[in-house]
């Protein structure tokens, strides 16, 4: 059997030395030894400030957009998972649908002036299979109307955009590093601030608010995460440049098995080092994609439709807003198996049905 992904497990001896180290320490959370390390070691390999450890990736959405007081409506991407309106919704506040980019996938920030009223406070946008937005274009918006931005960067590990990681763009990037992300702490997520204010503000929100035992330095939540996944973190960070090069073999392998169909591919933004965090192709239609994914299933293969539905679609929002190139492209677009240990043999094979298909 073939999924979409598979967990990446480092070296179980590895990750025994960090156990060993926990155990003589006898200090398993509550930002530790190997929590700092983590965060350190990550900002250096990221090249990034201000980074903040979290429990996933979810609350640092959730953490964002408190620290950064935002209120009212939201415009955000209706092409992601669907964390990124959930908790819009969760926090009280409204999301706003700005179509995409067809060939990024993107948020299209031609789609944003229109929809800003005297409500909006921000922007939410993904770079969606860790394909960069248009960062220039949406800091100019957010610059003219003095909205905040948020990055859901929770795809967008490693990847840097003219010489410089993506993640120190927007007033916050926030990533995931649960099981099935490029990196991960088999549960986690991180946050990068720009501002160090709004760092220190998010720092304490993460642990309580908690300044000492008995004071406290604002609302705070829970957003802590333990050694024992700070440990994996460091496994897998170390292990992270084969990860990378594995996994670009890998794509590599489909470009030339499926060159020259009528599959669309997606358009990596110019300027771009790519981290090859996911492989989507998008159909003609619907009924290729779904004929094609039955033979896929009958031999085994599993591919998942990220992401769909678009998520302006989903039933429990209020307002209903049209996006057609998001709805067209999420029912349209499909994830191949894309993993450390996948077979070039397996690669071929996936593409072969996916072409007698077409
Ligand atoms: C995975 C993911 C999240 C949620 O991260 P968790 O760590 O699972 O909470 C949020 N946004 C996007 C775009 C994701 O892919």
């Amino acid at each position: 059997m073939i999924l979409v992904t598979k967990p990446y497990l480092p070296d179980i001896k590895a990750y025994q030395q960090y156990v060993e180290k926990i155990w003589a320490s006898g200090w398993i959370t509550n930002n530790g030894a190997l929590v700092q390390e983590l965060e350190a070691k990550l900002q250096d390999t990221l090249q990034v400030p201000n980074c903040i450890f979290l429990n996933n990736g979810t609350i640092a959405l959730q953490i964002a957009i408190q620290a950064l007081d935002i209120q009212g409506e939201i415009i955000t991407t209706p092409f992601s998972y669907v964390a990124t309106t959930s908790t819009i919704l969760w926090e009280k506040c409204t999301p706003v649908f700005a179509d995409i980019e067809p060939d990024t996938l993107c948020i299209d920030p031609n789609e944003i002036e229109a929809l800003i009223t005297d409500r909006t406070s921000a922007i939410m946008a993904t770079h969606v299979f860790g394909n960069p937005c248009d960062v220039e274009a949406l800091e100019q918006i957010a610059q003219k109307h003095q909205l905040k931005i948020i990055y859901d960067a929770a795809h967008a590990f490693g990847v840097t955009y003219k010489g410089q990681s993506i993640l120190t763009y927007g007033d916050i990037s926030t990533l995931s590093f649960h099981a099935t992300k490029l990196f991960h702490t088999v549960e986690g997520g991180a946050m990068i601030c720009k501002d160090s204010a709004v760092f220190h503000k998010a720092e304490y929100m993460r642990r309580f608010g908690h300044d000492g035992p008995y004071a406290f330095h604002g609302v705070g939540v829970n957003g802590k995460n333990s050694e024992f996944h700070a440990a994996m973190g460091l496994c897998v960070l170390k292990d992270y440049a084969f990860v990378l090069n594995a996994r670009r073999k890998i794509c590599e392998r489909y470009d030339t098995q499926l060159a020259g169909t009528s599959l669309q591919f997606l358009s990596i933004r110019k300027d771009t080092s790519f981290n090859y965090a996911y492989y989507p192709i998008i159909f003609k239609d619907e009924a290729t994609l779904l004929k094609t994914m039955a033979a896929l299933e009958a031999a085994d293969i599993f591919p998942r439709r990220y992401f769909y539905p678009a998520l302006n679609t989903l039933d429990y929002l209020d307002k209903k807003v049209d996006c057609p190139v998001a709805e067209r492209v999420a029912q349209c677009i499909l994830c191949l198996p894309l993993y450390v240990g996948l077979e070039t043999s397996s690669v071929d094979y996936i593409s072969q049905i996916i072409k007698d298909h077409l």
